[in-house]
């Protein structure tokens, strides 16, 4: 499995305008490499270097390996759109490889720049200190919200997978953003809560309608998905740890059909809802994927009306979007309690050969 690690570096305000002048002439630089490219009707790398190699490093000040990896960027592009001629960010990521980045230690890095090598200082977190060493070959150099970042990639294998026996089933929802067959609820609170507070704000600032209004509303939108990024980073670790502890898989609805479900269709028409959902199962599936533990997606069809306890479907067992009332069993339990009881023997279901299916034995 491939990984992103971000690095952020901390330049000084000199090394910070250097970098950005680099960035400017390496994008300026690959989007000429491109055009030069396009027009020519030449699409790889070694004959848009005949055409372009000694311009890019006279025009713009490229270092030869910079302008090799200018033109990349451009070979890049077209190998994934041959019809389109792309002009870069000036703020676009850039690709330092091993001639013109070497990490100094653990905390520095030495980057080329268009005046000679900047030692820039960084920091980054425990997650990727553990994996430093897998560091190799290149990295990108990437401008976000004002702050210079390496962005690397490393391959990391996947755990060894456990035959699990038994099934943790999760349900998701926007309420409570996750609730397990355990019982364990992660509820929407804290995000609900920050969501609330920025539609507040919002709300005013919408009514102002100047250019600062709106570059605030840029940054709330921002601030929030990180908020939300978060708290799925916490969630998804929580459920996979107790996965892991208890050496059970974990069951998650297929949503491929979705449609064929109204309440999941209720619970991502709020398009903020939506998207983070998503990534809370995205994230969910890669860290389980990480620690060995195996993920089975069940038919979601029904599982929100019927019992897991006596096994009876009907719609009138869900009271409310919170309660649940068998009408044949009368068990009484919470809504999400109810349906990722149903999803964790679903899973475990799917993984048994049908012999073993209580009721289908011979
Ligand atoms: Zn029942």
């Amino acid at each position: 499995m491939v990984l992103t690690l971000q690095l952020r570096l901390l330049p000084t305000a000199k090394q910070a305008a250097q970098l950005r002048a680099t960035m400017r002439a390496f994008n300026a630089a690959a989007t000429y490499a491109a055009r030069v490219g396009f027009e020519a009707g030449l699409r790889s790398q070694p004959s848009i270097h005949r055409l372009t190699y000694y311009q890019l490093r006279e025009k713009f000040g490229l270092s030869s390996q910079m302008a090799v990896r200018a033109i990349g960027k451009a070979v890049e592009y077209f190998a994934r759109d041959k019809t389109v001629c792309p002009v870069f960010r000036p703020d676009g990521a850039m690709t330092y490889d091993e001639r013109l980045m070497s990490f100094k230690g653990m905390d520095t890095v030495s980057l080329l720049t268009l005046d000679g090598r900047e030692l820039v200082p960084l920091i980054y977190g425990e997650y990727q200190r553990q994996r430093f060493d897998r560091m190799k070959g290149q990295v990108d150099l990437v401008l976000r919200d004002g702050q210079f970042y390496l962005y690397a990639s490393i391959t990391v294998p996947d755990g060894a997978p456990i035959e699990p026996a038994d099934f943790l089933g999760v349900d998701l929802g926007i309420v409570n953003l996750a609730t397990d067959s355990d019982g364990t609820t992660h509820t929407g609170e804290a995000v609900e809560r920050v969501r609330r507070k920025h539609t507040k704000q919002r709300r005013a600032l919408q009514r102002r309608n100047t250019r600062g209004a709106k570059k605030k509303l840029k940054r709330i939108a921002k601030k929030e998905s990180r908020f939300r990024r978060h708290e799925n980073h916490c969630i998804s670790k929580q459920i996979v740890q107790a996965a892991k502890d208890t050496a059970r898989g974990i069951g998650v609805e297929d949503l491929t059909h979705i449609r064929e479900r109204a309440t999941v269709r209720r619970k991502q028409r709020n398009r903020q809802g939506g998207w983070a959902f998503a990534q809370l199962r995205a994230f969910v599936e890669y860290k389980a994927a990480l620690a060995g533990v195996r993920v089975v997606a069940v038919d979601p069809r029904n599982t929100s009306r019927t019992c897991s306890q006596c096994g009876h479907c009907e719609k009138g067992n869900r009271k409310s979007q919170a309660e649940f009332r068998c009408l044949h069993c009368d068990h009484s339990i919470s809504a999400d309690f109810n349906a990722a009881r149903n999803i964790a023997s679903r899973a475990q279901a799917a993984c048994k050969p049908a012999s073993e299916l209580p009721g289908l034995a011979a």
